[in-house]
């Protein structure tokens, strides 16, 4: 369980890197701000932010293209305890939790904490849809090329593979 895993860690740096997307309102600048807010609300440090993709939407009703990007945030945080901060600011920016793969105002979700793996489905490490997602990896490429998701491999690699009718484009800042 991934309490175990994490018990013998505490007090050190974790790398959580966190996926983040919106799609209503002013996307571009509520990705923006989470991005600008994220380490400091995980008391960590970022270690590094992606530029912002418009992506068309995955599955669930008919709804508008996404503003997707990624964090990399070192903290000492138990991962839990990340997720409870990381649904606290999606509270924030108003979001409310109705439609699965539904419209959002604010989607934060833990892709990796350093080498934790849990199927805890409160909080599964590495986030099990992470490998197939192409506005997960592209951006998480942008800003580590030697990125590897525990158990499943290198994120070049599943880019280099390619993603079926997967749009994404980078939007100009
Ligand atoms: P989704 O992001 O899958 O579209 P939600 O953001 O509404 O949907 O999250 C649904 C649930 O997924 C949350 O209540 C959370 O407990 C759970 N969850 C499981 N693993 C993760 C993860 N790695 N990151 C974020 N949420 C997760
Ligand atoms: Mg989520």
């Amino acid at each position: 369980m991934w309490w175990r895993v994490c018990a013998g860690n505490s007090g050190s740096t974790v790398e959580y890197v966190v996926a983040v997307g919106a799609n209503l309102g002013n996307a571009a600048q509520v990705v923006n701000e989470a991005l600008a807010n994220v380490a400091e609300k995980l008391d960590g440090s970022l270690v590094g932010r992606s530029s912002l993709f418009r992506t068309a939407p995955v599955g669930g009703p008919d709804q508008p293209d996404f503003v997707n990007a990624v964090a990399i945030v070192n903290s000492e945080l138990e991962p839990r305890n990340v997720l409870t901060r990381l649904q606290a600011m999606e509270n924030d920016a108003g979001r409310i939790r109705d439609v699965r793969w539904g419209p959002r105002t604010l989607d934060l979700d833990v892709i990796v904490a350093g080498q934790v793996v849990s199927d805890d489905p409160v909080l599964t490490i590495p986030h099990p849809r992470a490998h197939e997602r192409a506005f997960v990896l592209v951006p998480w490429l942008e800003i580590d090329p030697s990125a590897q998701i525990p158990g499943v491999g290198s994120v070049r690699d599943l880019v280099d593979a390619g993603f079926d009718q997967q749009d994404i484009t980078l939007v100009e800042s």
